[in-house]
């Protein structure tokens, strides 16, 4: 054993240095970024039938000063293994709720609804509501146009637990989203205990839907049981026309992708919403 770790260490591979390098620069940059920031919300449609925007996903990018846009995919995951997901969290629920105050001061934004994703270690960190009920007050945000999304990773805990922390945030008033249902450790008995008001259809299953009949009836089957149990359901991943008119044929009536609008500047998305209450 002492000589295959010799090996390992002889033949260490120089790329998987680098990337532990870069993991460590990642991780230090991330902690200047609050700081320095170089963190924003993006912003994509949420539509109803008709194709009118009724919301928007709130989606984190950031601006760095070399690499340019990065996209979650490039951080959250690190973030989530370092614990610097929680100040990120707060900084996404502080910037979000602010917005939402201001949409709710505009008589052309206020019906707007913004859906904010919540990691599972930030909705398990200990005060986690109580800080949110103050963010509420001290933001003057409408609890009643407030979604948080939530992943199926938080059902890894004592379910209830769980389902008592989620009635505390529906006793706020806010919305409580299910994300990429389907796709992780959600079984069907969780969608009958946990207080949801909403679920969203992966974009996995949206994806093939024209040419996998089996994502075709899991998305058919989740729209129908959602319609069951009273939840709200909405398809992310909406790429095309032809998924657009597939879901809508099997009932669905909430829809958002890049068919709609892809993530957004601020501007860009005010702007979208104005125009749709032009003559
Ligand atoms: P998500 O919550 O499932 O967000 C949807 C992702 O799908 C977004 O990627 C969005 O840009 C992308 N998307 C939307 N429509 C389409 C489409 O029609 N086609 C395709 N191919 N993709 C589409 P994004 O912005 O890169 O975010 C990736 C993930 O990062 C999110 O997945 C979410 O898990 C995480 N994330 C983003 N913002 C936050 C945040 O503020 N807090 C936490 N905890 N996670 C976040
Ligand atoms: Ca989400
Ligand atoms: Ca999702
Ligand atoms: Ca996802």
């Amino acid at each position: 054993a002492k000589d295959e770790g010799r090996n390992q260490l002889h033949f260490f591979d120089p790329a998987m240095q680098a990337s532990v390098d870069q993991r460590l620069r990642l991780q230090a940059e991330l902690h200047h970024a609050l700081q320095d920031q170089q963190m924003l919300l993006y912003y994509q449609p949420q539509v109803d039938a008709q194709g009118r925007v009724t919301g928007a996903e709130a989606l984190l990018r950031w601006q760095h000063p070399t690499r340019g846009l990065v996209a979650p995919g490039a951080f959250i995951a690190l973030a989530e293994e370092t614990g610097q997901i929680l100040e990120l969290g707060q900084w996404v629920l502080q910037q979000g709720l602010c917005q939402q105050a201001r949409w709710r001061a505009d008589p052309q934004l206020a019906p707007l609804k913004l859906s904010l994703n919540v990691s599972a270690r930030q909705f398990r960190q200990p005060g986690f509501v109580d800080t949110l009920r103050l963010q509420l007050t001290d933001s003057g945000a409408d609890p009643a146009h407030i979604a948080l999304e939530l992943t199926e990773s938080l059902l890894l805990q004592e379910l209830d637990s769980v389902i008592a922390l989620m009635q505390s945030l529906r006793a706020l008033g806010l919305t409580l989203s299910l994300d990429d249902f389907g796709t992780g450790y959600a079984s069907l008995n969780y969608l009958k205990q946990l207080p949801l008001q909403q679920i969203k259809i992966d974009q996995g299953f949206v994806r093939n839907l024209l040419d996998d009949p089996k994502d075709a009836a899991i998305a058919t089957a989740i729209v129908t049981l959602a319609d069951a149990l009273g939840l709200q359901v909405i398809a992310e991943g909406v790429e095309t026309a032809a998924h657009h008119r597939i879901l809508l044929e099997r009932g669905c009536r909430h829809f958002q992708g890049y068919w709609f609008g892809r993530p957004m500047p601020l501007a860009d998305f005010e702007a979208m919403v104005r125009a749709q209450h032009a003559p």
